[in-house]
């Protein structure tokens, strides 16, 4: 039996909402590492901020639809591979893996809501496309942001393990 395009919206909103669950904890652990790296650690707690709202904001969407919140958990840790590839690593060239890490993530939430807001626009679910294309937008800003920066994280973290060697062999 096959799923009505409306059951199948609100498959992808609970599962983008589990989405950005994960990408909350990962968030969270990998900001707590980055003593070194302020200008990195503002943004992703900025993003932080942004996720928890998108949360909300697909919550909204959830209840806007006539449908039972009511299994919910049922995908919550449906993304734990690449959280732990962001959040996860305790390796010491992590804050260039967790950026490349980052950069990819952000781009599957983009292509999640991509796909979002075409469903939403083929069933006339206005308000929903629109909170996706917001949602959207935050999304492609991190992404650029990782992409202008990613360079800088990687040098600043050569040069770092550089002192840290010459540091080790005084
Ligand atoms: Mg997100
Ligand atoms: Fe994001």
């Amino acid at each position: 039996m096959s799923t009505s395009s409306v059951s199948q919206l609100h498959v992808w909103l609970k599962d983008a909402h589990a989405m950005e669950e994960q990408a909350e904890q990962m968030l969270t652990a990998q900001a707590k590492r980055l003593e070194h790296y302020p200008k990195l650690k503002e943004r992703i707690n900025q993003h932080i901020e942004e996720t928890k709202s998108q949360a909300d904001r697909l919550e909204g969407c959830l209840k806007s639809m006539d449908e039972s919140p009511s299994t919910m958990k049922d995908v919550s840790g449906k993304f734990a591979a690449i959280g732990q590839a962001i959040g996860g690593s305790m390796a010491s060239d992590e804050v260039v893996k967790g950026g490349i890490a980052s950069y990819a993530f952000e781009h599957f939430e983009i292509a999640n809501y991509r796909a979002l807001i075409a469903a939403a626009d083929e069933l006339g679910e206005n308000q929903i496309r629109e909170v996706c294309k917001g949602i959207l937008e935050e999304e492609v800003n991190m992404a650029k942001w990782l992409e202008d920066n990613l360079d800088d994280i990687t040098k600043a973290f050569l040069s770092r393990a550089e002192s840290e060697a010459l540091e080790g062999k005084r």
